[in-house]
């Protein structure tokens, strides 16, 4: 039995190690498993290359179970303009610009699109929204424009690529691969547009990792599982990346764990030039690190990145508003939902734009006019550096913003729970499935009213949202902006692991959730509008 298998590793040995490397390769690659052996003639390792990126594909698995139906409690059979069907048109064109974006290539090459504020994309979103406010009987709409902020800066990348080189010594035949989910990260730049260096894995680059790794000169790999959705590991990936560059690393490759094959376009000041890989392509390169230590390998793995980045200033975008005057006060309800997006954005934030739109079809009939001024906002949004939405509303909107009762941010809110579960497994890659739910929305009470918060406990009796179960005073996202109001800010929104990545497609989100979302507003908007200011502001 040893003998042909010798024979055999003699045979790769040859033609694909260098000839100095190959006796001491040989006698190590021996005391391996058969495994690792057997990878050494095929390219990289015998590993599965990773698929090419697709732009509108959800890189998760749903079935053909679908999502829970909505709720519809006694004496609202009427409202059909909340039934899912209806919303998810909305949902559509608002998702069409996003794919106008990339068609166009509104951003350098079109490796990066969306509904960006400042660029064509975010203002015909809003245009649209306003369009809509008057087709469904708001007489009181305006568009306002404003600028970014003089000192504001906003980086964007306009072409890039992120090189794996081949070479034969990780198996014959091993070409170069481009990792097509590589996404730079804010304020990346590469002196000349180019960099190569040799890679070195560092696990997620804490403290006690890099203490016995030396990342001087080369391309530092991170590797992060989220929990959720990135925001949640900002606080540890970003000061992880600096410190790599302060022991003197290139680069970072920031390997994302995401379900499928994804750009994320989350994290920024990183400390120098970092790019994040998405879902497959990430596994593939984890893969090819660990096959070249397990197969004790000494050729260095290198990579190549290119970049071209442009940085914006003096940009404008526009705000969009729809007044349904109260039949009995000026005191005013805002109802807020941002149009910007990164990529499709069918979560963040076509869901909430579409619900919106529901909300105002609502409420403009007659038989459902408010007692106080409902104020819709289409938001320019926040994503771009300077120009924030909410605040410019407040700043143009004197006396809409003073008479202000209450604002309510719908912000990412009828996603499907997409989870690990017990799904399938091809070549050790855990993929991402869809279930009967919604991803938990958190609802943020700015001012813990007590009465407010009652309503999102009848929510769930009345419609089966699927909210977070423990109160809390969040306002992140467009919050902030409404801060200067000085009334309450609810805010509801989810945190699901495909937000701000390529892979936030239409088909994530729920139907019936947009429907449940839509009916519980409502629900919530009516109760607010009926209650004494004292219960709502305490
Ligand atoms: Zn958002």
């Amino acid at each position: 039995m040893t003998t042909p298998k010798i024979s055999r590793l003699r045979q790769l040995a040859g033609p694909t190690l260098h000839f100095g490397l190959s006796l001491a390769l040989l006698a190590i690659s021996v005391t391996h498993s058969a495994a690792a052996q057997e990878s050494a003639d095929t390219p990289w390792f015998g590993l599965t290359p990773p698929p090419p990126f697709q732009a509108h594909k959800l890189p998760a698995i749903v079935g053909e179970r679908g999502p829970t139906p909505a709720m519809i409690p006694a004496g609202e059979e009427s409202f059909t303009e909340f039934t899912g069907e209806t919303i998810w048109q909305d949902l559509e064109t608002v998702v069409a610009f996003s794919k106008q974006s990339r068609d166009e290539q509104e951003i350098g090459s079109g490796q990066l699109w969306g509904r960006i504020s400042g660029f064509p994309s975010s203002g015909r979103t809003v245009e649209w929204m306003v369009a809509r406010y008057q087709d469904v009987g708001i007489e009181q709409t305006d568009i306002q424009s404003f600028d970014q902020d003089e000192d504001a800066s906003f980086w964007l990348p306009h072409a890039w690529e992120l090189r794996i080189r081949g070479n034969d010594a990780f198996g014959a035949g091993s070409q170069d691969v481009v990792l097509e989910t590589a996404h730079p990260l804010s304020p990346s730049e590469l002196p000349g547009g180019r960099l190569s260096g040799e890679l070195v894995y560092v696990g997620t680059g804490s403290p006690a990792e890099l203490a016995h790794i030396d990342v001087n000169g080369k391309i530092a790999v991170q590797h992060i599982t989220p929990q959720a959705h990135l925001v949640f590991e900002r606080a540890t990936t970003v000061p992880r990346s600096r410190d790599m560059f302060a022991r003197g690393a290139l680069a970072v490759i920031i390997i994302v764990d995401q379900p499928g094959n994804e750009m994320a376009r989350d994290f920024s000041n990183c400390g120098g030039p970092c790019f994040n890989v998405g879902g497959r392509d990430g596994h593939f390169l984890a893969g090819v690190l660990n096959a070249a230590a397990a197969n004790s390998v000494s050729e260095p793995i290198q990579a190549e990145m290119t970049l071209e980045t442009e940085t914006y200033r003096h940009l404008s975008a526009i705000n969009g508003i729809g007044v349904i005057p109260g039949s009995e006060s000026d005191e005013t309800i805002i109802i807020n939902a941002h149009a910007d997006a990164w990529f499709d954005g069918a979560g963040d934030n076509g869901d909430g734009v579409a619900v919106q739109i529901a909300l105002a079809r609502h409420f403009a009939k007659p038989e459902n006019q408010p007692s106080r001024t409902l104020v819709f906002v289409a938001s320019a949004g926040h994503h771009t550096r300077g120009l924030n939405g909410p605040s410019a509303f407040v700043e143009m909107n004197p006396s809409l913003a003073e008479n202000a009762v209450l604002a309510i941010n719908i912000e990412h809110v009828a996603q499907r729970n997409f989870s690990p579960a017990r799904s399938e497994f091809e070549d050790g890659y855990r993929e991402f499935i869809a279930d009967s739910g919604e991803a938990p929305i958190v609802a943020g009470i700015t001012n813990s009213a007590p009465f407010l918060e009652s309503l999102f406990v009848e929510g769930v009796d009345r419609y089966g949202t699927n909210f977070v179960s423990d109160i809390s005073t969040m306002a992140s996202g467009e919050g902030g902006g409404y801060r200067a109001m000085g009334a309450p800010i609810i805010t509801t929104m989810q945190a699901p692991p495909l937000y701000h990545t390529s892979g936030e497609v239409i088909e994530a989100v729920s139907m019936p959730g947009l429907e449940r979302m839509a009916r519980f507003l409502a629900f919530f908007i009516k109760a607010v509008d009926q209650a004494p200011r004292e219960q709502i502001d305490p």
